[in-house]
């Protein structure tokens, strides 16, 4: 059966663009097959995804023309090839456990060296986080200790922790930093308390410059982890020492935190960081995507930021997607590509764009009648901004050629393809004039 597919690899060959190909239909491997199913191997659950989405019926088709039978076609994704040199990630970055031996590595700061105030956009909602964590980096134990951030799940806590570890860091290399969630912060001690280390665990902790604890609200109820810090959080204050804590909520609102910690955590500052608001989150697509030498045009930027939710993460997840099918098929990212490439994740969020709202939007723009948009008349004024509502349109939404002349006063299909042919190549030549396009289509997801 592998030459079945080898076969239907060539056919489809012959009948697809050789970027399609090779992208999404030659890296798919023969793995076994029943009487009536052939099981291919997918180098990533996204290439999955898009073939099953994209190109199922043509590979089944392309199989039962050399097998005259109809076959189903299952996938399995491939076991990723181990990486040569794992980067940590974020959170998940360990403290190097200090070893006995090595005196000198007895701090190794397990800071994400990407978390930086450089890389953190700054906006109204996380404006007085970012100004308390910059004053804190710059001035550590003076007017802020401990500083407590608080917010809601991807809003930045965790970057702007490491940001302000990574900025004493950059000006004194020779800091004790130490970053810990709460949750490792008691896994450590729990362990420490079965191995008759506690000594150990404490020395470590209170020998520090700066201590960063994220998520206490995982301490909730855990009593003895609570006692614990409670001794640790007074001897570095005692000295003069840092500490900066992260929560999900404000010290009042975590239910199970004792009223020792909680009236210290309201010593220092308490910031908080609001969900963000949609500039900044095309602030923060754009900043990420210049980080990855990327061109994110400003209409995808917007499309993006309108349809996400208010985690970041979540926000970041989505141009990592659009990235990579930018790069795995080729083109450059635009608005109809990030639409297609969003169509599950975005789907309730991005409402319907018609026909009738890019005309309305494009007559507002130019300063001209919805009549005057649809009708024949032949001056530059109006064929212009009539060309982009018709390119717009078929970019936009899912009317076919005749539907679209259709409702610009009965057009026929090859005056459409005419206006749209002539838009992209007007588009391709002139950033001024994609500037304007992309200023209307930007009015249109808000
Ligand atoms: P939290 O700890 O609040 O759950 P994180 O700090 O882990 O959130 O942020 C989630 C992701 O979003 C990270 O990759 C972070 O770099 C990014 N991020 C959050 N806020 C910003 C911002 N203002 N500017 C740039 N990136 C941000
Ligand atoms: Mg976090």
């Amino acid at each position: 059966m592998e030459n079945v597919w080898q076969e239907a690899q060539a056919n489809l060959k012959k009948v697809l663009t050789g970027q399609t190909y090779t992208t999404w239909i030659d890296p798919l491997k023969f793995l076994e097959a029943t009487s009536d199913t052939i099981v291919l191997e997918a180098p990533s659950a996204f290439v999955q995804q898009w073939v099953t989405e994209k190109y199922l019926s043509m590979v089944k088709e392309a199989i039962s023309a050399v097998t005259a039978k109809s076959y189903q076609v299952e996938f399995r994704i491939a076991e990723p090839k181990p990486e040569p040199s794992p980067q940590p990630k974020e959170e998940e970055v360990e403290a190097a456990p200090p070893k006995a031996k090595e005196k000198k590595a007895e701090y190794v700061p397990n800071l994400n060296p990407k978390y930086t105030f450089e890389s953190f956009v700054c906006g109204a909602s996380n404006q007085f986080a970012y100004a308390a964590s910059q004053a804190v980096a710059n001035k550590p134990a003076t007017n802020y200790n401990p500083l407590f951030i608080y917010g809601g799940v991807g809003l930045g806590k965790t970057h702007l922790v490491h940001a302000i570890g990574n900025q004493i860091l950059k000006k004194n290399p020779k800091a004790k930093i130490c970053y810990y969630s709460s949750e490792k912060f008691m896994n450590e001690m729990i362990n420490s308390l079965r191995y008759k280390k506690m000594d150990e665990f404490r020395n470590k902790f209170r020998k520090v410059d700066l201590l960063l604890i994220d998520d206490i609200q995982f301490m909730a109820g855990k009593e003895a982890t609570q006692e614990e810090f409670f001794h640790t959080f007074n001897a570095l204050y005692d000295s003069h020492k840092q500490i900066v804590i992260t929560s999900d909520k404000f010290p009042k609102d975590i239910p199970g935190l004792e009223e020792r910690l909680r009236s210290r955590f309201e010593w220092g500052l308490i910031a908080d960081i609001q969900p963000p608001d949609i500039e900044t989150k095309v602030a923060i697509l754009k900043k990420k995507s210049d980080m990855h030498s990327v061109n994110l045009p400003d209409d995808v930027a917007l499309f993006l930021a309108a349809g996400a939710t208010n985690n970041i993460r979540e926000l970041e997840g989505m141009l990592i997607r659009l990235e990579a099918f930018a790069s795995l098929t080729g083109n450059e990212i635009n608005l109809g590509m990030a639409r297609e490439v969003m169509k599950d994740i975005i789907v309730e969020k991005t409402k319907e764009i018609t026909v009738e709202m890019i005309q309305k939007q494009v007559a507002e723009h130019f300063r001209i009648k919805l009549s005057e948009l649809k009708s024949d008349k032949r001056v530059k004024t109006l064929v212009v901004p009539r060309q982009i509502a018709i390119y717009i349109c078929r970019e936009l939404t899912k009317s076919s050629y005749p539907e679209i002349g259709e409702k610009f006063g009965g057009k026929d299909h090859s005056t459409i393809i005419h206006s749209v042919k002539k838009i992209e190549k007007q588009l391709a030549a002139d950033s001024e004039f994609r500037g304007t396009v992309e200023e209307i289509k930007k009015k249109l997801f808000t």
